[in-house]
């Protein structure tokens, strides 16, 4: 299968935001790492480490035992979908209910770390991404071997990433008329 274009956004091609790709894989919490093995399309939740100083990489971890990993490990094509909620946008006509997001899809291939002291410094900036503030050696202890060992990690090498925005109000025929019938605004989630 040949797919040249396949991150060229076609549908509201307006939106496409490839500049705001960093921030998104910065302020994401969940990849939906997508794969298929023996023709079975799988999205497993996850959540990465992605560091915007090398933004080529995003990197995946869990027991030695998954069965995604070790799929991946083995340099499975693999596709990582990224999203933010901004926003949930009501409209006066049913069609024009939507969402605001910032979104990321890459597309790329996996390789397993195995050095223990890489795998350790990566799962460090791993916990300090997702609890900043959070010190090795204050707030909590540096794994043993044992635990590295129990640990896959895999660096996943973006080769296509496209990104993507909805943001504003309703775009209904009504919904900047204010004596129409029916309401319409934005419910701001970025607060929660
Ligand atoms: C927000 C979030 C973050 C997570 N972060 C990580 C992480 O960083 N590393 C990690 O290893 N795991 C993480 N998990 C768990 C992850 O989703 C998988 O359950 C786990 O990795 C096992 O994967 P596997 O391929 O071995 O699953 P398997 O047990 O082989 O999957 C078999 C089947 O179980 C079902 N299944 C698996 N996972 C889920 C799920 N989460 N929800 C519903 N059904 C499921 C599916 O039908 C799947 O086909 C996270 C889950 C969530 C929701």
């Amino acid at each position: 299968m040949n797919l040249p274009e396949k991150t060229r956004i076609l549908n509201h091609p307006e939106r496409a935001v490839p500049e705001e790709t960093s921030d998104i894989l910065v302020q994401g919490m969940v990849a939906h790492v997508g794969f298929i093995q023996d023709e079975q399309p799988f999205v497993i939740p996850m959540s990465y480490y992605y560091d915007p100083q090398q933004p080529e990489f995003l990197y995946l971890h869990g027991s030695v035992r998954s069965r995604t990993l070790k799929h991946l490990a083995g340099g499975a094509p693999v596709c990582v979908t990224v999203t933010l909620t901004d926003g949930l946008v009501y409209s006066r006509k049913a069609m024009n209910h939507s969402m605001n997001y910032r979104s990321v899809v890459l597309f790329g291939k996996a390789r397993e770390i195995t050095q223990e002291s890489h795998k350790a410094a990566l799962f460090d900036q791993m916990v300090r991404r997702y609890f900043p503030g959070r010190t090795l050696g204050q707030d909590y202890h540096a794994p043993p071997s044992q635990d590295l060992r129990a640990t896959a990690l895999v660096e996943v090498t973006l080769e296509e990433v496209s990104a993507k925005a909805r943001r504003g109000n309703p775009t209904g025929p009504e919904d900047d008329d204010a004596k129409a019938m029916g309401s319409a605004g934005v419910i701001d989630l970025r607060e929660f």
